[in-house]
């Protein structure tokens, strides 16, 4: 990473989730000026697992080290050593056969081992904390209505509280609902910025391990697993170092999302279990541990919308913002996390000299990262399709959608993100030199 010199540009980051976050801190430890404009009164994340393969660990290494030791602090991996290549042991969640007696219909190995998963509220307390204390760079309350551009080339950032930011450059890091996305498409695409219903719904909840134990036995309780079924299917996994399992229960649903304007909402443990109604007395079980509040989550996507660019002159996009997906690949925060990886490492490049390179930098790192984080969009709804059985040529034949699933995970698990930096800096440099 560089030396003491800072650079001769300040980025305004909109948007302090995971995406802004490891974005402020990669940006802080190279020695560039930035501020996240956050429009919560603090840094908040959910109380649910985040899974984290091991090429997006190594993402958090190239962003930063102190980035990977937050995630190593609050991580947990399958219990068992010989779970350690398991991504996924992926059951028959229909079947009447006891947890403890049943085997897994396929198992889905990772090639590498490395990733793990959080808690997410936990890792997002480990990333405040490699903030600089000495500077003030989060603002909260900050709720970005507009960007203007002023006749000094800065861009003026105005807040629905009134206030006014100013920067030279803007990365909306503001995930599914972006405003910057909207700002950055224009008015006359407003309807193209927004992202769809996809179609499918998630509940996700928290279960003391030692009740999921009981109900699933250690080896499917403490070790990834995945629970197959027709238009549903859930994971379940470990976070908090083994002390709490995570279920994540998704349901197909052919009818529009009730209400546009919210992501979440609330639901019954008894309508978690209409859904599930075709599934076996195991995943019954957990439901039924479930709290009695428990909230339903519309996921929506750019897949009918993907956006044409990822920047228009000085505004960028990253994270959800940029490729909102729904989570079926475990890989959203992970392609995040990659896309943070490229924009710091550009925009610490030597070859810059001054706020009129940062488009250029923008528009390499669209060049690098707009296909795949877009194909990303579009496999990750097929993968849910063939765990609920749901394509009409593959349906329940497992041998099928383990090939299909394998192959897709390799393209998001093989990518040489080292080799995708140096290949960025030479198209940045060429087109400097050009
Ligand atoms: C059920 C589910 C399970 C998932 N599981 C995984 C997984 O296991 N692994 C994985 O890699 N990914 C997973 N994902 C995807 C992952 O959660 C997202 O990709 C990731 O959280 C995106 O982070 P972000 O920072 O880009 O966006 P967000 O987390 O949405 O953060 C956006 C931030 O911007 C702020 N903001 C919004 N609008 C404004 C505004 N106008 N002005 C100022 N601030 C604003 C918000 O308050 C928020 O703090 C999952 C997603 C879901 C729904």
């Amino acid at each position: 990473m560089s030396g003491q010199t800072r650079h001769p540009f300040t980025i305004a980051i909109v948007g302090g989730g995971i995406t802004g976050l490891t974005l402020a801190i990669a940006l802080q430890r190279r020695n560039i000026d930035c501020t996240v404009y956050e429009q919560a009164t603090s840094f908040k994340e959910i109380g649910a697992g985040l899974g984290f393969h091991a090429g997006a660990v190594r993402a958090l290494r190239l962003c930063a080290p102190d980035i990977l030791a937050a995630f190593e602090k609050v991580c947990t991996v399958n219990k068992w050593d010989s779970k350690r290549h398991v991504w996924f042991d992926v059951f028959d969640g229909t079947a009447d056969v006891p947890a403890r007696e049943l085997e897994p219909a396929f198992t889905i190995l990772q090639p590498q081992t490395g990733g793990g998963s959080c808690h997410r509220a936990r890792f997002l307390d480990e990333l405040v904390k490699l903030l600089p204390q000495d500077r003030d760079i989060a603002r909260f309350d900050k709720r970005l209505d507009s960007i203007e551009e002023s006749s000094d080339g800065k861009l003026r950032l105005l807040f629905c509280d009134g206030t006014v930011a100013t920067a030279d450059a803007v990365i909306g890091c503001d995930g599914i609902k972006s405003r910057t996305r909207e700002i950055m498409l224009g008015p006359d695409k407003v309807a193209q910025a927004k992202c769809d219903y996809s179609g499918k719904y998630a509940y996700r909840c928290l279960i003391p391990m030692a009740e999921a134990i009981e109900a699933l036995g250690e080896e499917k309780a403490a070790n990834t697993s995945l629970w197959m079924g027709p238009n549903c299917h859930a994971l379940t996994f470990p976070v908090s170092h083994g002390a709490t399992l995570n279920l994540v229960a998704f349901v197909s649903d052919d009818r529009q999302w009730p209400d546009q304007a919210r992501l979440t909402l609330p639901a019954t443990r008894q309508e978690i279990l209409r859904d599930f109604r075709e599934f076996g007395p195991n995943v019954s079980k957990l439901i039924g541990m479930i709290s009695d509040k428990p909230d339903r989550w519309g996921l929506f996507d750019l897949a009918e919308n993907p956006l044409p660019r990822y920047y228009r002159h000085k505004i960028c996009l990253a994270g959800d913002a940029a490729h909102a997906s729904t989570p079926h690949h475990g890989a959203g925060a992970g392609v995040s996390i990659e896309d943070v990886a490229v924009l710091s490492s550009l925009l610490a490049d030597p070859s810059l000299r001054g706020p009129e390179d940062l488009e250029a930098v923008f528009a390499t790192y669209d060049e690098s990262r707009r296909s795949r984080t877009q194909w990303l969009v579009q496999s990750s709804r097929r993968a849910a399709d063939l765990y609920e059985w749901r394509d009409v040529t593959v349906g329940k034949d497992y041998g099928g959608i383990l090939d299909e699933i394998t192959r897709r995970q390799a393209t998001i698990w093989n990518l040489d993100l080292e080799a995708e930096l140096e290949t960025a800096q030479t198209i940045l440099r060429n087109r400097f030199a050009a």
